[in-house]
């Protein structure tokens, strides 16, 4: 599931975080350094779970459930946010919570914010903001900055536009919840957790720790316990909300918790390698989830053959899971077996029912290393069925253009390369494809239109 622009290394080591929104990654080979160096992870399971999450909640709050994209920020300090239908939250945040309980906590309480109409005007300016604008901002628009030298021009880019677009401002602004917006937040997130039948403990432990956590000097400042004040009264008002509901008892079922559990140790095992995955698993060994680390690890490590086996036992345990398919297939690209590869990611498209996009573009990427016209042909199908459930998906593009390249169609390689430095905020070399692809196009067609638009494109806050 880690997608990154093709190339030898790519192809042999794809690995977990896709690079969605900058331009091209500095390749460093190693899973950890990447890591690093991704401000945006993409994992169809991950983004599948945390919208499960949130789907309830917003229903319960009237806000929109469909089409929330989920948008997982690769820092290890505590963060969510929602601007618009984005849920921006960090990996650190998922790391931290021991059960689905706690972070469907922060998100009732982020909903409890948007219902009452808190920081409305920064919500209207995030809502239209790009996504790798937002980042930087949540991550603080100086250290993007600071980050720009030795990352990828994409990156700097955004990090620059946010300093000279507003972004500093909105980042002040960002940590000015009030005092009685965090009680109106804290009311009606346990007024949602109540209308699902969930209990506010999982809350009540998260903003309690980071209160606690308050006393240690020198720990790292979680940005989400700056931007909502944790007055000691209001974890006392909060903790008479939550032991009020007739559902504080009520515990997450084992099958989310489960899923929560694989989604832990897959973001350990990714990001913080073999100690941190083993650490997790220690705790119940014999568990799926520890069994599905087991297997991550192996394949990350490079023991292809024990992945592979460990794979299939999970597969054997749970036929529906489109992730363990996934897994596969990874396992079988990375070990070159391509046509194998196509096979599990094709399986893992059709169990999949949030239908994420990046499991088309990894099935499509399996068909284009087998090579064949037909095998291209059909991988251009699936890259642009994945485009369309995730238009974003900047590295999704590179290989879409690779596969037209493959089959001599260059005006709409020309068109996707287009695409994919205009969703990497690139647009002076969008507009450069846009052009070059309409010079072999029929004026007028859909491409021809599609590439108008970006010559068209002006960001906003800078004049063409
Ligand atoms: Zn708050």
């Amino acid at each position: 599931m880690f997608s990154r622009p093709k190339s030898t290394i790519a192809r042999a080591a794809r690995a977990f975080a896709t690079l969605s929104l900058a331009a091209t990654v500095a390749v460093t080979g190693t899973i950890s350094a990447l890591a690093q160096n991704v401000p945006v992870v993409r994992d169809a399971e991950i983004e599948a779970l945390v919208r499960d999450y949130a789907r309830p909640i917003f229903r319960a709050a009237g806000l929109p459930e469909d089409g929330v994209d989920i948008v997982l920020v690769n820092d290890q300090s505590f963060n969510a946010f929602v601007a618009g239908s984005r849920l921006f939250i960090n990996t650190g945040a998922l790391m931290s919570a021991e059960t689905p309980n706690e972070i469907i906590g922060v998100i009732a309480h982020e909903a409890g914010h948007i219902a009452g109409g808190h920081q409305q005007k920064l919500r209207n300016q995030l809502e239209r903001a790009k996504t790798m604008a937002i980042i930087a901002t949540l991550l603080g628009a100086g250290a993007i900055v600071a980050g720009a030298t030795t990352k990828s021009r994409g990156l700097a880019g955004a990090g620059m536009g946010v300093a000279a677009g507003g972004g500093e401002m909105a980042q002040r602004s960002i940590l000015a919840y009030q005092r009685t917006e965090e009680m109106t937040a804290d009311r009606s997130a346990i007024t949602y957790l109540n209308a699902t039948g969930q209990s506010g403990l999982g809350m009540l432990k998260t903003f309690g720790r980071f209160q606690s956590a308050l006393s240690l000097s020198g720990a790292q400042v979680d940005p989400y316990r700056i931007s909502h004040p944790l007055p000691r009264e209001r974890i006392a008002n909060l903790e008479v909300l939550v032991k009020q509901s007739p559902y504080v008892d009520k515990v997450d079922t084992p099958a989310l918790q489960q899923r929560h559990d694989m989604m832990r140790i897959k973001i350990a095992a990714y990001m913080g390698g073999k100690a941190a995955a083993s650490r997790l698993m220690r705790k119940n060994p014999a568990s799926l989830a520890s069994q599905y680390g087991d297997a991550q690890t192996s394949y990350l490590f490079g023991d292809l053959a024990g992945a592979l086996a460990k794979t299939n036992a999970l597969i054997k345990a749970q036929p529906k899971n489109p992730y363990f398919q996934e897994l596969r297939g990874d396992i079988l690209m990375k070990a070159n077996r391509p046509k194998a590869a196509a096979e599990a990611y094709a399986k893992a498209v059709s169990l999949d029912p949030a239908r994420s996009g990046l499991l088309s573009v990894s099935y499509g990427q399996a068909l284009m290393a087998i090579g064949t016209p037909e095998s291209l042909e059909k991988a251009v199908v699936q890259i642009n069925k994945g485009l369309g459930r995730d238009r974003e998906n900047a590295v999704g593009y590179r290989h879409l253009a690779q596969a037209y390249g493959e089959l001599g169609n260059i005006p709409a390689a020309d068109l996707a390369t287009a695409e994919g430095h205009f969703y990497s905020g690139a647009y002076k070399d969008a507009k450069i494809f846009a052009m070059r692809a309409q010079m072999k196009m029929k004026r007028g067609e859909p491409g021809w239109i599609r590439a108008q638009d970006i010559i068209n494109y002006a960001p906003s806050g800078k004049k063409k």
